[in-house]
């Protein structure tokens, strides 16, 4: 089928963005989903700043490539060997997909997977290849997922069901923004009892890692790094928070 997808071609000439515009919205080819591989209709995506990483060229991935890793969407058909996911299925996307067999995830760190490394630094599917091509070219996918497009592709491995109830914009965050604030507290930062804490940076990864921090913190500093120019006057301290600063100060 073809689909509207947000192609990065080559690495940003220049900013602002919506002046250079890097991406371009194409409509670009989506095979249908191979065995053990899912096709869902993305219905809302973050920009991440890992996919800013690849417009500007910090994080070197093979080009052309539809970027979005943080998303949430509704399962529309599984490929062969896909038992536990139906049409329907409200789901989110993980950044790397998990083997489950190699060293790092018999470990119990998943997001550490060898295999999943590889395919994401490929900018291919765990099964080595592109499930996206324009003109008969292949598309690379970004982190096994590339969100920024009408619907995805992606491997079983990338995919974590939630319940319908949740928004579609909040289930989003889950995709990258709470899995990374959230494990710098609890696997990076260990926080104790007591620990005093820096938050810095009230993006979507900072604002997650606020509500982990709060039962174990009983001080913590925010330093918005982001709405310097307008804290404190349009925005108060986020909830669980203590002693907010801004970064001008
Ligand atoms: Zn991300
Ligand atoms: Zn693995």
């Amino acid at each position: 089928m073809f689909i509207k997808a947000a192609v990065l071609r080559e690495t940003a000439s220049g900013v602002p963005y919506d002046l250079t515009r890097p991406m371009e919205i194409a409509d670009v080819e989506l095979a249908p989903p191979g065995p053990g591989e899912v096709l869902v209709a993305i219905k809302a995506a973050g920009l991440c700043h890992s996919d800013l990483s690849v417009v500007n060229g910090d994080r070197p991935r093979p080009l052309p490539m539809v970027l979005g890793h943080e998303a949430a969407g509704v399962v529309e058909a599984v490929g062969d060997g896909v038992s536990d996911l139906v049409p329907g299925d409200h789901v989110v996307s993980v950044f790397m997909p998990n083997c489950g067999h190699c060293l790092p995830c018999a470990e119990g760190r998943p997001a550490l997977c060898e295999p999943g490394a590889l395919a994401n630094g490929g900018g291919v599917l765990t099964g080595g290849h592109a499930r996206l091509s324009e003109k008969a070219h292949a598309l690379h996918h970004h982190l096994g997922v590339s969100a920024f497009a009408e619907r995805a592709v992606v491997s079983r491995r990338s995919l974590v069901p939630v319940p319908r109830d949740i928004p579609f914009v909040e289930a989003a965050l889950f995709g990258c923004a709470v899995l990374t604030g959230v494990g710098a507290v609890v696997n990076t930062a260990k926080l104790t009892m007591g620990s005093t804490a820096a938050v810095v940076g009230l993006g979507g990864v900072g604002l997650a890692a606020l509500p982990a921090s709060s039962p174990t913190s009983r001080r913590r500093i925010c330093v918005n790094a982001i709405c310097r120019a307008c804290w404190p006057e349009r925005y108060s301290a986020p909830s669980g928070s203590a002693n907010p600063m801004s970064a001008r100060t």
